[in-house]
């Protein structure tokens, strides 16, 4: 097996990275040493961040479908001209549409599936390669608890979530012997502008009654998990689910 040289510096990608818990991710991996690359479709917005990151050497930002496995293979070519090698993956594209059965279009639902499902199978097929050729590192997929129960509306949005999950199982136990933990987390509800999409008021306030904590979570509290996940410190973790979620899933009930 190849072992990773300590010295190196810590690469990480991260899908979806223009904005909300992406970006947040993106910042954490910087504040930490590492060198980032932000993949994201919306061109704009990530002109746009990756104005507000400043000139640093350690950050590019690169326009990406997840869901195209030629853009993604291309994604990669650029972040190894730029660094050379990658350590670690955070499949966190995603898209969401919250509608009854009935009323979910097989675009919407095709839409849903091949940005959260198969944009992270193709993104950890083309990154995990590479994470294995440098000698192990760690991949963290981000689900949410809408992958953990079934609720009304989320027909497209939940079952990609748990196929997400199982996802990860499956590259979990295939990529162990190769050095690489691959984790997933599932979110609760964090103020983004996909909340501020999908949400409604009445979603909104009984998410305030049934979180334990009484609150929704942040982007900064998604990025440390996630940090922790990709650290030497969750040395031993892999294949693991962890609900990032003020308590919701402890508490039993179903989703608003
Ligand atoms: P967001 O909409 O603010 O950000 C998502 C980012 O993904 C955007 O920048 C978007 O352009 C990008 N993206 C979408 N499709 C893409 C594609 N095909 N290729 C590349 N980039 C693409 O959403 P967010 O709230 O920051 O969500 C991030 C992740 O967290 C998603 O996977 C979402 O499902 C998950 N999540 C969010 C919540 C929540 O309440 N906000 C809860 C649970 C899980």
């Amino acid at each position: 097996m190849n072992t990773r040289n300590s010295d190196q510096a810590r690469v990480a990608v991260v899908t979806g990275g223009a904005r909300g818990i992406g970006l947040a991710i993106g910042q954490w991996f910087l504040d930490h040493g590492y060198q980032v690359a932000l993949l994201d479709i919306d061109k704009n917005t990530l002109d746009a961040t990756m104005k507000t990151l400043g000139t640093s050497q350690d950050v590019i930002g690169i326009h990406c479908d997840v869901s195209k496995p030629d853009e993604v293979e291309s994604a990669s070519q650029k972040v190894l001209s730029a660094f050379g090698h990658v350590t670690a993956l955070v499949n966190n594209a995603g898209v969401a549409v919250f509608k009854p059965v009935f009323e979910t279009s097989f675009d919407e639902w095709r839409t849903v599936l091949g940005t959260n499902l198969d944009g992270a199978f193709i993104c950890s097929q083309v990154f995990g390669r590479l994470i294995v050729k440098n000698g192990g590192g760690a991949i963290v997929n981000i689900a949410s608890i809408s992958g953990l129960r079934a609720s009304t509306l989320r027909v497209a949005y939940g079952t990609s979530k748990a196929a997400l999950i199982q996802l990860t199982k499956q590259y979990a136990v295939e990529l162990g012997n190769s050095n690489v933990r691959v984790n997933v987390i599932a979110p609760g509800p964090v103020d983004t502008e996909m909340a501020k999409l999908v949400h409604s008021v009445a979603i909104r306030s009984d998410y305030y009654d049934t979180i334990p904590l009484g609150r929704y979570g942040t982007p900064e509290e998604m990025a440390n998990t996630v940090g922790f996940l990709c650290s030497n410190e969750a040395a031993f973790i892999n294949g693991q689910v962890l609900a990032v979620d003020g308590g919701f899933e402890a508490t039993g009930v179903g989703l608003p």
